[in-house]
């Protein structure tokens, strides 16, 4: 497993000149770069026009293919594509592009597989396998622009509006690689891809001094806690680092983000039948998450390989949004999107 060449979305735009000038170019040529592939999402210098021949052939090595497409799977009638990629070094990682009436979502991955061990999780089985660059990360959302302005999705040519952290792996257990990528989707063109901070989610487990990290380095992206469990009893066996930092740290570490950015978080909760489903939990997480800027996304559990576990019945989660609710709590039930696919949240095992 080794880490790919060098790669434009690797290099802030001071980088990005230098590496330019090392290459006998001018300077300019890095805006020129830029502009290409953050505004126009084109990869290939020999498509780029505005390049001479004679410049094209030693820039291209800031080009490097990252991502090449193994498969697209597609369902909800084109709205979901989910696309295996194989990285430089044969690394399989998986996307998936989401279209809503009023948003074009990517879920893309931060590592190849996740050393966090969660037993629901697909991911989580396989273990680490190596964290992505920068420009891997970058480039999922970069071919997700792309995909969605060349109309193929459903309708019209879309702009891609936002972007979350909810495919393979735990992105703060990267974070030097995950910082550098949310500059480049949220600094605007031609230094990155302009989108608003708060369209961005970095979903996490809950590694309590990145959170703080995050917050440190200027950013406002909309933070997910994966919870599942309001009780340290139950979640040191959900969620394994929560014998390293406990739900109070972590609703802690969520309530400073929130309170240093403005911005309200939201509390991922894994429906698992007769597991974390009990009305009484209900009532201990409305207790917990009453007086705080939080939201719970309720996620129907995703049926994984090799796991016994099922999504909670209807009626059990009906009565758990209830007793939410009547903590003043709101809540939302997220959607099964790409379930037949496996490409719903916890599902992308990228088998080949
Ligand atoms: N590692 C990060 C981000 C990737 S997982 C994290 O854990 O937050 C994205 C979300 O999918 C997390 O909330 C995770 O708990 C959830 N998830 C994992 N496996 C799931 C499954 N089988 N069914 C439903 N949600 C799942
Ligand atoms: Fe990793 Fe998130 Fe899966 Fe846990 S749920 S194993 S942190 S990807």
């Amino acid at each position: 497993m080794s880490m790919p060449p060098r790669h434009l979305a690797d290099l802030d735009v001071s980088q990005r000149r230098a590496a330019v000038v090392e290459l006998g170019q001018p300077g300019y040529r890095a805006d020129q770069l830029s502009r290409q592939y953050f505004g126009r999402f084109e990869n290939d210098v020999a498509a780029m026009s505005d390049v001479p021949h004679a410049a094209r052939e030693s820039l291209g090595v800031l080009l490097p293919p990252l991502l090449s497409e193994v498969r697209v799977l597609s369902a909800d009638d084109g709205a979901t594509r989910k696309s295996l990629w194989r990285l430089s070094d044969g690394t399989l990682v998986e996307s998936v592009l989401m279209q809503y009436p009023d948003r074009v979502t990517v879920c893309v991955s931060s590592q190849a597989g996740c050393g966090m061990g969660c037993p629901f999780c697909a991911t989580g089985q396989g273990g680490l396998r190596r964290n992505l660059s920068t420009a891997e990360i970058v480039d999922q959302v970069v071919a997700a622009a792309r995909s969605a302005s060349r109309g193929e999705l459903p309708g019209r040519p879309a702009r891609l509006s936002n972007v979350v952290f909810m495919g393979m792996g735990e992105p703060l257990a990267n974070f030097a690689r995950l910082a550098a990528a949310l500059h480049r989707l949220t600094d605007p063109a031609p230094a990155g891809l302009g989108l608003s901070q708060r369209s961005v989610t970095v979903s996490t487990v809950g590694l309590v001094p990145a959170i703080a990290r995050l917050a440190d380095e200027g950013f406002k992206v909309t933070v997910a806690v994966s919870l599942h469990a309001p009780d340290d009893a139950l979640r040191d066996t959900l969620v394994p680092v929560n014998t390293r930092w406990k739900v109070a740290e972590v609703l802690a570490a969520a309530d400073e983000y929130a309170a240093r950015t403005g911005r309200r978080y939201s509390v991922e909760y894994a429906m698992i039948r007769d597991i974390n489903d009990q009305p009484w939990r209900a009532d201990l997480l409305g207790e917990l998450l009453r007086a705080r800027l939080a939201h719970v996304n309720l996620i129907p559990l995703n049926p994984t390989p090799g796991s016994q576990w099922d999504a909670s019945p209807k009626p059990v989660e009906r009565e758990f949004v209830r007793r939410l609710e009547a903590h003043g709590v709101p809540v939302t039930v997220r959607d099964t999107r790409g379930r037949e696919i496996d490409g719903a949240c916890g599902q992308l095992a990228a088998s080949g």
